[in-house]
């Protein structure tokens, strides 16, 4: 892809927030809001992978699907191209029917193969199904489309027959990939996809991810809880922490000059085999706190153990750090936190 292609972002999420109203009573009142997602900022460029990452319960997954307006925002802005020279158009701004023709460009594969497929249709008709809703292939056409995405994603044509329960956890993402494939997708959701997977089928569904993007040019939303998986994928990263981003940047300016106190910790986590590489482990101490009643000022104080006065009272806004690398922390001053 030339760098004029590239220049125009596929996506620009602006000030995204996702919030669940809390209900009790009879009457069902309103008694507060799940922010679940509350604020978030990002831009997907084309061809290229950003990761989401975070703990569990930190929003990456609603966003995602939010994003795709799979869940209805609360507030915010999904700025889409479809190609470099197009206008933007706000995803939550269309109508059903013009959101419904722009599907085919934005798909997702989800953790669990097994559930997203259903276990009575065979994986062909599977694969068949979003070519016939969308009358892109009729009669023998789509059978050898499916032989085709059957084949790319390395699985024989010959499987198209068997149904779900007949394939291993990897050979079921393939086919989740497959199905996702089938409408030439400009961009693919990847809502945990590998995390149930054996590390080894990991590594070669990840391969996969990334021939068909240099193949294709496709762009992926890659979300994942885990640092390590994402870490060979990755041209970009944000950091997610209770709803919010508090740190974005370059994989290499994540994993090589992380500066907010979570990603430190959460990198420190990931094992590595070459002892003189491996960093001092920094615990993660607590659970994450409940979105209701995220904690005041920084959300991460309750568990940062570089937590000041200012820290339980102002929330910390974003300093750039240069070349786009960003973090929320008062204890980032345009060049390094200290301390940690
Ligand atoms: Fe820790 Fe304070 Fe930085 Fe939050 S703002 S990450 S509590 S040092």
């Amino acid at each position: 892809m030339s760098d004029s292609q590239r220049s125009a972002p596929l996506l620009e999420v602006r000030g995204l927030k996702k919030h669940f109203p809390v209900r009790k009573g009879l009457l069902s009142r309103v008694v507060g809001q799940v922010k679940a997602v509350d604020g978030l900022d990002f831009t997907l460029e084309r061809g290229q992978t950003l990761s989401l990452v975070g703990e569990s319960g930190c929003g990456k997954t609603t966003a995602g699907r939010t994003m795709l307006r799979l869940l209805e925002p609360t507030a915010g802005q999904v700025l889409y191209r479809a190609d470099p020279t197009s206008e933007a158009v706000d995803l939550f701004n269309l109508p059903k029917k013009e959101m419904r023709a722009l599907r085919p460009d934005l798909q997702i594969i989800f953790q669990d193969p097994y559930a997203s497929l259903n276990p009575r249709i065979t994986v062909g008709n599977a694969i068949a199904e979003p070519l016939l809703v969308h009358k892109i292939a009729t009669g023998s056409e789509v059978e050898d489309r499916v032989a085709a995405l059957l084949k790319r994603v390395g699985l024989r044509p010959d499987v198209a027959n068997r149904f779900p329960h007949e394939f291993s956890g990897g050979q079921r993402q393939r086919v989740g990939i497959a199905r996702a494939l089938a409408l030439s997708p400009k961009l693919i959701v990847c809502d945990e996809a590998v995390s149930a997977l054996d590390v080894s089928i990991q590594a070669q569904v990840i391969n996969l991810l990334k021939d068909l993007q240099d193949e294709l040019g496709i762009s992926y939303l890659f979300i994942a809880h885990d640092l390590s998986v994402v870490k060979y994928i990755s041209d970009a990263l944000a950091v997610m922490y209770l709803g919010r981003i508090v740190e974005s940047g370059s994989a290499d300016q994540i994993f090589n000059d992380p500066q907010h106190p979570y990603t430190r910790a959460l990198l420190s986590a990931i094992p590595h085999a070459d002892p003189k590489k491996r960093r001092q482990r920094i615990p993660l101490t607590g659970e994450i706190p409940s979105p209701i009643h995220p904690p005041s000022g920084c959300h991460f104080h309750t568990r940062c153990s570089l937590a000041e006065d200012r820290c339980r009272r102002d929330w910390p806004e974003n300093v750039a750090l240069g070349d786009g690398h960003q973090a929320a922390c008062h204890l980032v001053q345009g060049a390094s936190v200290t301390g940690a």
